[in-house]
């Protein structure tokens, strides 16, 4: 970290006495209370102490929002401005974004328990920069025209699909809402959106943002609440045109069913994910790998939909590579998520704390050895803090193998040769992202083609913004980002003229 980003940090820390909190869902280009006056506690993962209570919304609550976004949605007043001033507005909540990272990390962190120095150095600017490259495709999106008999004309034009519900999960609250809304906003739609309700403070603080950046009310609306009520009454709606939702494949699968229960609403699904990080017998520099292997998995405390957690290594490496990954493990210090050297922080929530042990127990229990980890710490703290955990000795057949944990827990798992690991990568429901480690450029990128996933990261590629995310199978469909991540809010029409 730059002295700078370290001074940034510690800045951010201070302020924490002055954070003024906004707890009310944002409809029609205000906060206003919910209707009945509900409140829930959100509390800081990292201590157990609530931070501040928040409006518990329900359907009715829903149905306001839904109601503003359908006016602001028919009347035109974001569709049909020019491209060039939707552009300049949501260039300008970018701005804003990003001169808030200290305040919106800071709120980050103590509501997700993420390290401040993600937040601040990696979350919150890459929210900017998602809401930023969407705005700079406001201006730059072109029909086609399709072949027709002499003297017509037919033309092939993408219409936004009028009013986007989107339901997000806790693991990257900010950035995930700017997956959803940059996409969304860009192409012309107006957005009811509902944060995760451990974690909707950020959200509700970036939506004033984009008020202040001048984003038309109704355009943008957060309604904060529980996912069975809220979010059912968001999938369910019947005035809600498409639903794009992140989150576990079990309430992925419930949008499908709302959608064919009311009507027939677009679902764009990213679920969940047990992707394998593929280590052959050739990978020369063992650290590098084990570097990238410990990102995968540990980065965000392994709440990723995308974490590495199956790592497939070719039996003659397996005791090399475990080696040098526990000689990573130095390098991700547990603990506050407010110190700036912390790299990884508290998970989300005590329950979520519990079912990630449960599956270390579960692994222990099919016969798996407990290498490093497994055991929960800092307890004195309040705090949900588990240390990097690898598990030895796992078969493909395991519970712990082939259900997503959403921890920092690796499996690790021996193949014989190429075929053998190619099958037992994609021996999974899941196919969101995988990793190819080998120094054969033609055997990686052989392998890499074999894999079904979405994503394939060769030799610790890395994550790239600006290239489209999603999965096959059970990982979800439609993708986010990039080009291809417009299309899931548009509608195509074609027209033909005399
Ligand atoms: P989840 O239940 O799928 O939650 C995701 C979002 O859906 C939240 O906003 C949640 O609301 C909402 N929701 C919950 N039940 C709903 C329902 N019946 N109808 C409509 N919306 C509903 O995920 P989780 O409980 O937070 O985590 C469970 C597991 O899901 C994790 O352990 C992990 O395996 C997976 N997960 C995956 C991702 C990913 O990025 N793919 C992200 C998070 C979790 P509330 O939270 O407000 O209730
Ligand atoms: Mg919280």
């Amino acid at each position: 970290m730059t002295d700078t980003a370290v001074r940034e940090i510690e800045q951010a820390r201070n302020e924490i006495t002055r954070l003024r909190l906004r707890t009310q869902p944002f409809i029609a280009g205000e906060f206003r209370d919910v209707i009945g006056g509900a409140r829930y506690v959100t509390e800081n993962p990292a201590t157990g102490q609530p931070i501040a209570e928040v409006a518990q919304g329900g359907p009715a609550d829903v149905d306001l929002a839904v109601a503003a976004a359908r006016e602001a949605a028919d009347d035109g007043r974001w569709s049909r401005m020019s491209p060039g001033d939707r552009k300049r507005i949501l260039l300008r909540w970018a701005d804003l974004i990003d001169a808030h990272a200290r305040e919106l990390g800071l709120i980050e962190t103590i509501d997700a328990g993420k390290p401040i120095s993600d937040t601040v150095e990696l979350d919150i600017p890459e929210t900017a920069a998602c809401i930023r490259w969407h705005a700079e495709a406001t201006d730059k999106l072109y029909g086609e025209v399709a072949p027709s008999p002499e003297g017509t004309v037919a033309t092939i034009t993408r219409e936004p699909m009028g009013v986007v519900g989107a339901v997000i999960p806790w693991n990257y609250p900010a950035q995930m809402a700017a997956w959803k809304l940059g996409p969304a906003l860009a192409t012309g739609n107006t957005v009811v959106i509902k944060p995760a309700s451990m974690t909707s403070l950020s959200l509700l603080r970036i939506a004033e943002l984009g008020a202040e950046a001048g984003l038309p009310a109704g355009v943008l609306n957060v309604v904060t609440g529980p996912g069975d009520t809220v979010g059912e009454a968001i999938g369910r709606h019947l005035d809600i045109d498409c639903v794009a939702f992140t989150g576990s494949t079990e309430v992925g699968r419930r949008f499908l069913t709302y959608s064919a229960e009311s009507n027939l609403k677009r679902v764009k699904l990213e679920l969940g994910g047990k992707s394998p990080q593929i280590v052959f017998g050739d990978a020369d520099d063992l650290a590098h790998v084990a570097a990238n292997v410990a990102i995968a998995i540990f980065w965000n405390m392994g709440e990723n939909c995308s974490a590495g957690s199956r790592l497939i290594v070719h039996r003659s490496r397996k005791e090399a590579l475990l080696e040098a990954i526990e000689a990573e493990l130095p390098r991700w210090p547990v603990g506050d998520p407010l110190d700036p050297a912390t790299r990884i922080g508290a998970l989300i929530s005590r329950g979520h704390l519990e079912r990630v042990l449960g599956y270390v127990d579960v692994g222990r229990r099919e016969g798996a050895r407990v290498v490093t980890g497994g055991r929960r710490i800092l307890e004195e703290t309040g705090g949900y803090f588990l240390p990097p955990t690898v598990l030895d000795g796992v078969r493909n057949d395991m519970r712990v193998a082939r259900e997503e944990i959403f921890g920092p827990v690796l499996s690790i798992l021996p193949f014989a040769d190429e075929d053998d690991a190619v099958r037992i990568a994609n021996d999974s429901i899941f196919g969101l992202h995988a990793g190819v480690f080998s120094a054969d450029r033609e055997r990686a990128l052989r392998v890499a083609r074999r894999l079904r996933a979405g994503q394939v990261d060769v030799n610790g590629g890395g994550f790239n913004l600006l290239a489209p995310f999603g999965g096959f199978k059970q990982s979800g469909y439609g993708r986010e980002l990039g080009r291809h991540g417009l299309d899931a809010y548009l509608e195509v029409k074609s027209l033909q003229l005399p």
